[in-house]
């Protein structure tokens, strides 16, 4: 098995030549700082738009999670009951068809440029596999219209891929998945004149109408900055409590089309279970499957910049849970792990806005669903930045993470907790008060561990 930093679809995609870093002093009416899909897509959009924008990039744009991540291409009907609470249904609704509207327009741009980024649009599949998991489904089928999720029993589920942990599950129609380097590296080929890469910023100073970005080896003067560096957000100043920083691991198998064939699963769907650390799975064009678990540790401050190595307890440990999900891998192996870290915004919604009295705009916060999502966060980044009122998204009043130390030790034993309670669950056996105590206490401070 291969442990890799970058993971499997960076090497399927192909190697690539560094862009050369910035140089001496330039001008834009817009700087980009972060080279990912949120970066990519808002230089994207400023460019249709007609403003100049240049991008800096600290590694490769598309190395970090935006290259390595599951590929699932998701709107955000998923995520109605939670969207709800913050903005109130007309809003809530107006989000998720816009999120709809990006994962079509996502497919739409690798049709248009010529990418080939495996986009399927064979929905999402989302699955109880514990009775106590039922509710998480009936939460979301309770307020999202029904042609943008349907209902599916045991039968109708496992007809689509026959796992014997499923009980019942849910259709999202709408979303897609991608080979996600191919899209990161597509996106960054068509805007590579831009694009300066092992262009750390490591200043960003700002005075009325400019911001000057600094790297080691030159500076951008520019009408606007747009922030749009993931987990390194927990590293600036004024947003530093807006998130947590937590990892998540993938494994891949070898090809297994004969599985895939007698389980089923050949339609293509993208499908997590209902859990709080979910696993999240999906097939590739070579028939393996790519399998994740969203149960990695917080991040103590020295991984924040995004290289999570693997380590070989937790690759075991999703190997247990991959074949626990379908025994009939028994045997098969394992190619590839790799993992990265997640920005987990305590609403679980992405946290989109400006900074104070500054021409600085930000997006981060996607917590493990960035692929879809970031395409809209662009959207309303070059509308910020060109100087267009936008309120689609932007969290007016954001929760707050409690200050370090606390948010790192009060985050591992909540999520001791879940991993325990879900345990339990899964096994039908009753969960401890204490234990039940404690994964419920984030709610009180109104931060979601679940979506
Ligand atoms: C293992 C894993 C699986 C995932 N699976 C899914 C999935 O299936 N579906 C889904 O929707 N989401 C998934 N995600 C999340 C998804 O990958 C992210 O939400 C998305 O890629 C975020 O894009 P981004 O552009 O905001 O961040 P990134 O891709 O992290 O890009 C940020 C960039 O900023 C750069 N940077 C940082 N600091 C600086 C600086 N000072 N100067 C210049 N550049 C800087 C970094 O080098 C990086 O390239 C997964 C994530 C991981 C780790």
């Amino acid at each position: 098995m291969r442990h890799t930093a970058h993971g499997y679809w960076l090497e399927e995609a192909g190697p690539v030549t560094a862009a050369p870093p910035l140089a001496g002093e330039r001008s834009a009416d817009v700087v980009v700082i972060g080279g990912g899909y949120t970066g990519l897509w808002t230089a994207w959009q400023l460019r249709e738009r007609g403003a100049s924008v240049i991008v800096l990039e600290a590694d490769v744009c598309g190395h970090g999670p935006s290259g390595r991540n599951g590929g699932f291409c998701e709107t955000l009907w998923s995520n109605m009951p939670s969207l709800l609470e913050r903005f109130g249904h007309e809003r809530a609704l107006a989000l998720c068809e816009a999120s709809t509207e990006s994962v079509a327009a996502i497919g739409a741009w690798c049709e248009a440029q010529g990418v080939d980024a495996w986009f399927t649009r064979a929905g999402f599949l989302m699955a109880s596999t514990a009775p106590a998991h039922d509710g998480v489904l009936d939460w979301i089928l309770a307020v999202a219209p029904r042609d943008r999720v349907k209902a599916l029993d045991g039968a109708a589920l496992r007809a689509r891929c026959d796992s014997p942990r499923f009980r019942r599950g849910i259709l999202v129609p709408d979303d897609a998945t991608v080979q996600p380097a191919r899209l990161a590296l597509g996106l960054r080929e068509r805007l590579r004149d831009v694009i300066h890469e092992r262009s750390r910023v490591l200043g960003l100073h700002h005075a009325p109408g400019e911001v000057v970005a600094e790297t080691a080896g030159g500076r951008v003067r520019a009408g606007a900055a747009v922030l749009a560096v993931n987990a390194a957000t927990r590293g600036i100043r004024p947003l530093r409590h807006r998130l947590s920083v937590t990892s998540s691991h993938i494994v891949l198998t070898e090809p297994v089309p004969d599985v895939l064939d007698a389980i089923r699963w050949t339609g293509g769907e993208s499908i997590t279970d209902a859990r709080t650390f979910i696993h999240y799975f999906r097939t590739t064009r070579d028939g393996r499957i790519v399998f994740g678990w969203g149960g990695g540790r917080l991040a103590a401050g020295a991984r924040l910049g995004g290289r999570i190595e693997v380590d070989a307890g937790v690759v075991d440990e999703i190997g247990r849970h991959l074949i626990a999900m379908f025994p009939a891998l028994e045997g098969r192996a394992i190619t590839h792990a790799w993992g990265g870290p997640i920005d987990v915004s305590p609403s679980h919604l992405p946290q989109i806005g400006t900074l104070d009295g500054a021409p600085v705009h930000y997006a981060f916060g996607f917590t493990g669903n960035g692929v879809g999502p970031s395409h809209l966060a662009g959207r309303i980044l070059a509308a910020l930045a060109t100087g267009e009122p936008s309120d689609v998204g932007i969290d007016h009043e954001p929760v707050r993470v409690p200050p370090e130390p606390i948010a790192w030790a009060g985050g591992t034993l909540v999520r001791r907790a879940f991993l325990r309670k879900e345990r339990l669950e899964e096994a039908g056996r009753p969960v401890d008060p204490l234990t039940r105590a404690v994964a419920a206490a984030p709610r009180a401070l109104g931060i979601h561990v679940a979506r």
